[in-house]
């Protein structure tokens, strides 16, 4: 037993809280490599996790045919070769099991489960002014201080789960997609319903297909998708991308979003119609997502060039649906341009339409009334029988995994009820208002969707490891954002998204997937690479717009 979790105990038991100097919310992509830069600085710090396990949304989200859409060789930790190479990926895509397991050899390696309490949620965060210090606290009732709370809960860790009314009634099972059980879930001969053709909708559907007995998929709007090249990997290939690990490690943190291509093409007006097809061709043969994020960056603001693009999706769609009129119409996006919201890779999900077993379910004619005892209700009337119900209906994605806890900053004023008003942060790291509230994967910034995630979460673990470290070196204990950098970083963002097209277009990048969610583009659109630029200016300069102050009352000091 360490020391640590003895520590716990005793805490619990006399119910003094636990002193640490920080505490990370969360043991995912970002809240390993958060806890590993505190303790690498001598921090006592501990990290708290809801799940049993590490992973994060890899943890959660463990539905059949969950897998990343980033390549194996730039999903990856990148401040050590060694963890590199010594984790051979099995194929360019890996599913859910096998980065699951690659997390957790993350984390055995760096030894960091032993300063991780699992199962618990942090409940409660308060800022107190006196110390300058947070009092949190969490589900089981343990009270912690922590001079610096950051937050890595993930950009998609708050689902959506009471989307119906009467799902309480249904007899059968009810499976959120990210909150699949640990356990085998049978589905074989099963009659299923599946709500939601997002990106986790897309796979479950493509995946359960073969073996369901029946199932009964409910679409609303439809999605342009990019058939997905998933080779396997063997030695070999990974000792060559092993040799580029210096390239590749530079390169993904200049492009616009952290992927290794990039938009490298002539502009689209200096090509002829036949180039232009070339390069869309191109992108699309690569099953990849380099069609959205690497080919023209003008179908992100130009209504033609996004008519056109989309028209390309389109046509590949219609020719795989066998021109059927009614599953095209169904299922091919008319009203949105192509990448105004987020594109899924997929395998054979439009043939699943066409197989005997699969009924697609029009949800803009007949909408989901509510759940039934036996099924799903539709709004004609319709009893849509089922022994089974998935919801892969998304996530109160950027804000919700923040908001789900009662986090209070000076004045006591509450995250919750001010993100119920408009979203703001300060570069999608720290909120003014909230001192010593650190965030990664927050609103505001690239990590918030528009980015390969591990490229985005360890550049903003190191920023504010720096920030910190800066701060401390410097005899300052506090850092809080000031409300005009926040003002003049929010004016940007919007600037730079009210540019594009993706404002346009509801979903849950603009915070439209959730009832009375004030609309603001979640994710910073002006590239990774110029984030990356501006974070790395600010650093430079001593770190402008974030105030650093001694703490009130000093003998309180909890840090070493
Ligand atoms: P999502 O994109 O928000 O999709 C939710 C789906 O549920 C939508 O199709 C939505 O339809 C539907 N829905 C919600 N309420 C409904 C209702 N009342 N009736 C009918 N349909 C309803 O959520 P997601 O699919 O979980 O994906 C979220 C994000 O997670 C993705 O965009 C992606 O960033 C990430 N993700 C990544 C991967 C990967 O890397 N491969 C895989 C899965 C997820 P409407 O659009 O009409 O609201």
């Amino acid at each position: 037993m360490t020391e640590q979790v003895k520590q716990v105990q005793k805490t619990q038991q006399n119910s003094s809280p636990l002193k640490l100097d920080a505490l990370v919310i969360g043991a995912g992509v970002a809240g390993l490599y958060q806890l590993h830069r505190m303790r690498e600085m001598g921090m006592n710090v501990r990290a708290y996790e809801a799940g049993s396990g590490v992973g994060g949304t890899w943890y959660w989200n463990r539905y059949p045919g969950a897998r990343f859409d980033s390549q194996a060789e730039i999903y990856q930790y990148w401040f050590s070769e060694q963890l590199y190479k010594n984790w051979t990926p099995s194929e360019r895509f890996p599913a859910q099991p096998e980065t699951e397991r690659w997390m957790n050899y993350v984390a055995d390696e760096l030894d960091l489960k032993k300063d991780i309490q699992f199962n618990t949620r942090i409940s409660s965060a308060h800022y107190i002014e006196e110390t300058g210090s947070w009092a949190i606290e969490t589900d089981a009732g343990e009270k912690i201080e922590a001079q610096y709370l950051i937050a890595c809960c993930g950009m998609l860790s708050a689902p959506i789960t009471n989307r119906f009314s009467g799902q309480e009634s249904f007899k059968g099972q009810i499976l959120h997609t990210a909150l699949w059980p640990k356990e085998p879930v049978d589905l074989k001969g099963k009659r299923v319903a599946v709500i939601g053709t997002g990106a986790t909708g897309i796979q479950v559907i493509q995946t359960i297909a073969p073996d369901v007995a029946a199932m009964k998929v409910f679409v609303r709007t439809p999605q342009y998708i990019i058939p997905m090249k998933n080779p396997k990997y063997s030695q070999a290939d990974w000792d060559k991308w092993c040799e580029k690990f210096h390239e590749l490690k530079q390169r993904v943190s200049e492009t616009f979003a952290g992927f290794d291509y990039d938009f490298a093409n002539k502009p689209w007006a200096e090509l002829s119609p036949e180039e232009r097809l070339t390069v869309l061709e191109k992108n699309w043969e690569d099953g990849s997502l380099s069609l959205w994020l690497a080919s023209f960056p003008e179908m992100f603001f130009d209504e033609a060039v996004s008519e056109e693009v989309s028209e390309f999706v389109r046509g590949k769609m219609r020719a795989r649906l066998n021109d059927d009129p009614e599953l095209c119409d169904l299922l091919i996006p008319k009203d949105y341009g192509f990448g105004t919201h987020r594109v899924p890779l997929e395998n054979k999900y439009l043939e699943v339409y066409q197989q005997p077993n699969v009924e697609a379910v029009n949800c803009l004619k007949t909408p989901i009334d509510c759940v039934v005892p036996n099924g799903i209700k539709t709004a004609d009337g319709k009893v849509h029988e089922v022994d089974v119900i998935i919801l892969a209906v998304g996530f109160d994605a950027g804000s919700g995994a923040l908001t789900r806890i009662d986090i209070r900053g000076r004045n006591n004023r509450s995250l919750k009820e001010q993100w119920g008003e408009e979203i703001r942060t300060s570069m999608g790291l720290q909120v003014h208002g909230y001192p010593n509230l650190f965030t990664t994967g927050a609103p505001l910034a690239p990590s918030a969707a528009l980015c390969n995630m591990t490229t985005c979460l360890q550049k903003q673990v190191d920023w504010i490891t720096e920030c910190i470290k800066f701060s401390r070196e410097n005899g300052q204990d506090v850092v809080e954002a000031t409300q005009s950098f926040e003002d003049d970083w929010v004016e940007h963002h919007d600037e730079v998204a009210n540019k594009t097209l993706v404002v346009k277009t509801d979903s849950w990048y603009m915070g439209s997937n959730v009832e009375g969610k004030p609309r603001r583009l979640l994710s910073y659109i002006g590239g990774v690479g110029n984030y990356h630029k501006k974070c790395a200016e600010i650093a430079d300069a001593g770190y402008p717009g974030f105030d650093m102050s001694k703490r009130p009352s000093n003998q309180k000091c909890l840090a070493g």
